[in-house]
């Protein structure tokens, strides 16, 4: 459903993806650990190409995100891709001067063209999905962080997206704030929703993920079920990383 191969991305003489290839399935939950500086957020952002990659492709429901195209077609391609997948990033990206409401229905409305009155029927029940129908006509600033991250969920969710892309959604909170983000995050696991997740929460990724994917320095070093990755990793790099965050 989602497919990586042979991803690699230079910065300059720096390989920061080395020959990634990565399948995930429709309704799976892979969750990307590793240290700080290994390539996550870059590989994460390179499937809907904000980071695009130096050598390789990125496939989505049988289309090629990634294709080569003259620069106009191409705009408009990715554009139609970026559709259909939601992302949250650790810092809570709202647009400060528009209310939760606003927030959620821009998309719906400036890329899909749908009326008010469905706009706000979707802002209400994707919302409600995630406990903050009663904030709805709040400024993102009379929120608190777990709040925050809801709300961008919800705007991620109201364009319905085949897959979302979680790039440490809950590590700028605040501990206690954590649960109800992860919550969220587990109700559209049970849901099915397909999600990519970049997550320092080893119990997070334990409970709710079907693999785990270890990077270290631009590479997969190892992959597979939590139960095995968690509990009897094959590499010493996965051993030593875990035995720092466990
Ligand atoms: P963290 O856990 O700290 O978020 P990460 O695994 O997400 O780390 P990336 O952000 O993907 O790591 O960065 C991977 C490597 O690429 C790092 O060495 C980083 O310095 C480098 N890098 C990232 N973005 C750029 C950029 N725009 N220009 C140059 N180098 C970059
Ligand atoms: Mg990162």
């Amino acid at each position: 459903f989602v497919e990586i191969r042979h991803a690699r991305k230079n910065y300059g003489y720096i390989e920061v993806l080395k020959d990634i290839s990565l399948n995930v399935e429709r309704g799976q939950i892979v969750a990307i650990i590793g240290p700080s500086g290994s390539g996550k957020s870059t590989l994460l952002r390179a499937i809907n190409d904000l980071d695009p990659l130096t050598e390789g492709e990125v496939w989505l429901d049988g289309v090629q995100v990634n294709k080569k195209l003259p620069h106009r077609q191409y705009e408009k391609h990715i554009n139609q891709m970026r559709e259909h997948v939601g992302m949250v990033f650790q810092h809570f990206n709202l647009f400060p001067h528009l209310t939760v409401r606003e927030n959620v229905t821009m998309a719906p409305k400036l890329l899909k063209g749908i009326s008010n009155e469905d706009a706000n029927k979707l802002a209400e029940e994707q919302l409600a999905h995630v406990g903050l129908l009663d904030r709805i006509d709040y400024y993102p600033s009379r929120l608190s962080g777990g709040q925050k991250q809801r709300c961008a969920i919800a705007r991620a969710l109201a364009m319905k997206p085949k897959l979302m892309l979680f790039d440490e959604a809950t590590s700028a909170l605040d501990p206690e704030l954590v649960e109800e983000v992860n919550l969220v995050m587990k109700k559209l696991a049970e849901e099915h929703m397909t999600m990519i997740i970049v997550t320092h929460e080893m119990d997070f990724a334990a409970s709710v993920c079907d693999r785990v994917l270890f990077m270290d320095q631009g590479y997969v070093v190892e992959e597979g079920p939590p139960e095995v990755v968690f509990k009897n990793p094959k590499e010493e790099r996965t051993r030593a990383f875990l035995r720092k965050h466990l």
